[in-house]
């Protein structure tokens, strides 16, 4: 199985790229802010729950959002392999999907990580904003204290994954296209 942590700041741009791959590997694409999406559109308990969060540009609690991650993996036993997008974004979180990874005898092949400076990301995410519905892209205070969370709790998976060997940085300024190439590069070696 692949299994790829496909990382980075938001508005990095995880969910255009994971799109594209996962047609190019056939894998199923898991992106926990689109699942709380969907359960806040449907207003579900779960989607009533995150939005109080995803508001404010707050993480939603690490054993909610690990549960749900395990949900979605378990609804498709017959995948080749994963791309998980926005997961894990605390260290908790990742050693819980060590855990449950190694319980199905598979694991995390590689976290490829976009990097992009912060300047561009916001200008990305005001731009997203304008046409997305994302109330969490429309307000700059929100997007900063996005990049505080990310700062604070998610930074730091690059070491979880460096010291397994398993970090790899790619570019994330360029085309769409360039960037997929790149990120191609890196995922056919693992
Ligand atoms: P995203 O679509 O990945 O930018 O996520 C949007 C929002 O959903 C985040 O700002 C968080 O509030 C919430 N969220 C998504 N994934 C996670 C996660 N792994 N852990 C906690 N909160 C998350």
């Amino acid at each position: 199985m692949k299994n790829i942590v496909l990382f980075g700041p938001p508005g990095a741009g995880k969910g255009t790229q994971a799109d594209l791959l996962k047609i190019k590997y056939g894998l199923i694409h898991i992106s926990t802010g689109d699942v709380f999406r969907f359960n806040i559109k449907n207003e579900t308990e779960l989607g009533i729950l995150a939005k109080s969060y995803m508001d404010k540009g707050n993480l939603v609690p690490d054993q909610v959002t690990i549960d749900m991650l395990k949900a979605e993996v378990n609804n498709n036993p017959e995948s080749k392999g994963f791309i998980f997008d926005g997961f894990p974004r605390t260290e908790s979180q990742a050693a819980s999907l060590d855990k449950f990874l190694q319980g199905k005898n598979t694991s995390i092949s590689g976290m490829v990580a976009l990097e992009v400076p912060e300047n561009l990301l916001v200008e990305r995410l005001l731009n997203r904003g304008k046409t997305s519905g994302r109330p969490d892209d429309q307000d700059e205070s929100k997007i900063r204290n996005r990049f505080n969370e990310y700062e604070s709790k998610t930074a730091i998976l690059k070491d979880y994954y460096q010291k397994q060997n398993k970090y790899f940085g790619v570019d994330g300024v360029g085309s769409i296209h360039d960037i997929t190439s790149k990120l191609e590069e890196v995922i056919d070696t693992l």
